[in-house]
């Protein structure tokens, strides 16, 4: 049966007419809610490595992640061509004089035909939008869990669903596509809750939205 959404794999597939696979990086960033900056505690379900998803050292480069990476992901996957991925921690939380200079460590060669970042829609502003949409095929990946504002005090993530409206109107404006982060299961959400943030991003035409359970 037909899938009723677009899967990103099927996204890229058609876009690049191969298969492309998201190649995961640790750049060093910190989060301003593991920091102190906000807060120390992090969000309820972070880690202590900012929610990095990867088994490789971040004590490698970026270059040298992104080479590992595509040493071992063809075996595993196909790929072809891949997305640089920066995922660990808040990927916009440095000054944004340095950030074009990290973003771009990641294009290696051809095969990385783009990239994704992974921040918080605090960590953003017009500078540093403007750098990443010069970037080649950008993509933001933006933290939001839940449209409702209780839930977001509950888990502590430290901004509320203003801030992320604000951001991601920024992020548009710039023609950057958006994929929003959300939790199904949070503490007390029932299930019209976790509907409406699905429907609230529906309307709000996001171009992207990965719901963990
Ligand atoms: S925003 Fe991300 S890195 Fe920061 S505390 Fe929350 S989950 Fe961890």
């Amino acid at each position: 049966m037909d899938k009723k959404y677009n899967t990103y794999n099927k996204f890229l597939k058609d876009k690049f007419g191969v298969k492309v696979h998201k190649l995961i990086i640790d750049a060093g960033f910190s989060c301003p809610n593991r920091d102190g900056t906000i807060s120390t505690d992090g969000c309820i379900f972070c880690d202590e490595v900012g929610s990095f998803g990867s088994t490789h050292s971040n004590l490698l480069s970026i270059k040298d992640q992104i080479l590992e990476g595509i040493e071992i992901l063809p075996k595993r996957f196909k790929a072809e061509k891949y997305i640089a991925y920066f995922q660990a921690f808040s990927n916009t939380y440095k000054p944004a004089s340095e950030l074009e200079k990290i973003y771009n460590e990641a294009f290696v060669d051809d095969r990385i035909v783009g990239i994704s970042i992974g921040t918080r829609p605090d960590c953003i502003d017009e500078e540093k939008v403007e750098i990443i949409s010069k970037l080649k095929f950008p993509q933001i990946e933006l933290g939001l869990q839940s449209i409702h504002n209780d839930t977001l005090k509950l888990i502590n993530r430290g901004h509320d669903f203003d801030c992320f409206l604000r951001a991601y109107e920024m992020i548009k404006s710039a023609g950057i596509n958006v994929c929003v982060h959300t939790i199904f299961g949070l503490p007390n959400e029932n299930r019209d809750m976790m509907l409406q943030t699905i429907e609230k991003l529906v309307e709000l035409k996001i171009d992207g939205i990965i719901s963990i359970c």
